[in-house]
């Protein structure tokens, strides 16, 4: 396509507000009349795969200066569109591969995606001018839209399947205009027909908490105590999805709470879970979080953690937390009021 070879797209708008990488080049692919992967390739050549990875983590150098380039966007500016951004926020310490903290996992595997790694709310899509994927939709302690206040999906109503908007051009000709993000890449249903659910919250203080917490995230104005917040929350999901048999904290929450538990994978993690799951453990999770000594007394005495548990594995752990917890370090032998 003439045009494609010049420093500039004919076409280069600039990212949404919150829009993941992935939906900001399959959008200006669609734009160009283009499949992804046919825009790619001329774009990047046949030797470097756009695909094969989680682009909106591990986006690559070339990638990221691609498309500055091409679209006049400033470097910070995309960076911005790469889950990258949320270093020293959302998860602290950067891995090529594995699990990053609060991070979806995508499962990718031969470029499909086999997990449940992107949300979406259909509300959101269904009153887009132009429908984008957000990037606070791929964060596990995200379930509910902050505007719509319905739980986020994180499948196909319809088919099951996972969010794959890459692949929707696949049963299309060449011509790609009309492929909208908002296709089930499987099934072609459109997802912002998806039944809505309305979130529901153990309580009001529970619903403020992660709210909060939320809508911070999206517009960038986390405070140091509450990243220090999601620290301390991301060492709790590693307690209840835990195979250590000694660790009943699960059930005594559930128990204290008195809701239903959902049969966990002990095997996973947060960000492996679906959207039902990880909604039930992040009420939890905030019922702990709002009167930390309290609740976590209340835990002890009732057998479902030892103090060593609150403190294993949890490398930088915030100093207020650590002098919470350093009170039942000998919890037997002092008055816990102290
Ligand atoms: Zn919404
Ligand atoms: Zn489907």
């Amino acid at each position: 396509m003439r045009g494609l070879t010049s420093p500039l797209w004919p076409i280069h708008f600039k990212p949404l507000p919150d829009e993941l990488l992935s939906s900001w080049l399959v959008r200006l692919a669609h734009s160009h009349g283009l499949k992804v992967q046919t825009f790619c390739n001329l774009i990047f050549g046949n030797r470097l795969q756009v695909w094969n990875r989680d682009i909106d983590r591990l986006a690559p150098d070339w990638l990221i200066r691609g498309l500055s380039d091409r679209t006049g966007a400033a470097i910070d500016q995309v960076m911005d569109t790469t889950l990258q951004s949320y270093q020293g926020i959302v998860y602290h310490r950067h891995r090529a591969s594995g699990t990053l903290s609060w991070i979806q996992s995508l499962r990718l595997h031969h470029r499909k995606f086999e997990g449940f790694g992107l949300q979406f709310c259909p509300e959101c899509l269904a009153q887009d001018k132009e429908p984008y994927f957000r990037k606070s939709w791929r964060v596990a302690f995200n379930t509910v839209c902050t505007i719509h206040n319905c739980m986020l999906n994180d499948r196909c109503p319809y088919c099951g399947h996972g969010v794959a908007f890459h692949r929707n051009d696949m049963r299309r000709n060449q011509y790609v205009t009309t492929v909208s993000l908002k296709e089930c890449h499987y099934c072609g249903i459109d997802l912002s027909k998806s039944p809505t659910i309305r979130a529901s919250h153990a309580s009001s203080d529970v619903s403020i908490f992660l709210g909060n917490l939320s809508r911070k995230l999206q517009d960038g104005s986390l405070d140091q105590s509450e990243i220090d917040n999601l620290l301390i929350m991301h060492h709790f999901t590693k307690l209840i999805f835990t195979s250590n048999p000694t660790v009943k904290l699960y059930s005594h929450l559930c128990n204290i709470m008195d809701v239903d538990e959902i049969a966990l994978d002990i095997k996973a993690d947060i960000e492996g879970a679906g959207v039902e799951t990880r909604h039930l453990v992040l009420q939890l999770i905030a019922y702990l979080m709002l009167d930390l000594g309290s609740s976590l007394r209340e835990a002890i005495e009732a057998k479902a953690i030892r103090y060593n548990h609150l403190k294993r594995d949890f490398n930088d752990m915030p100093s207020w937390y650590m002098v919470v917890i350093g009170r039942f370090s000998n919890w037997r032998t002092r008055n816990l009021f102290i």
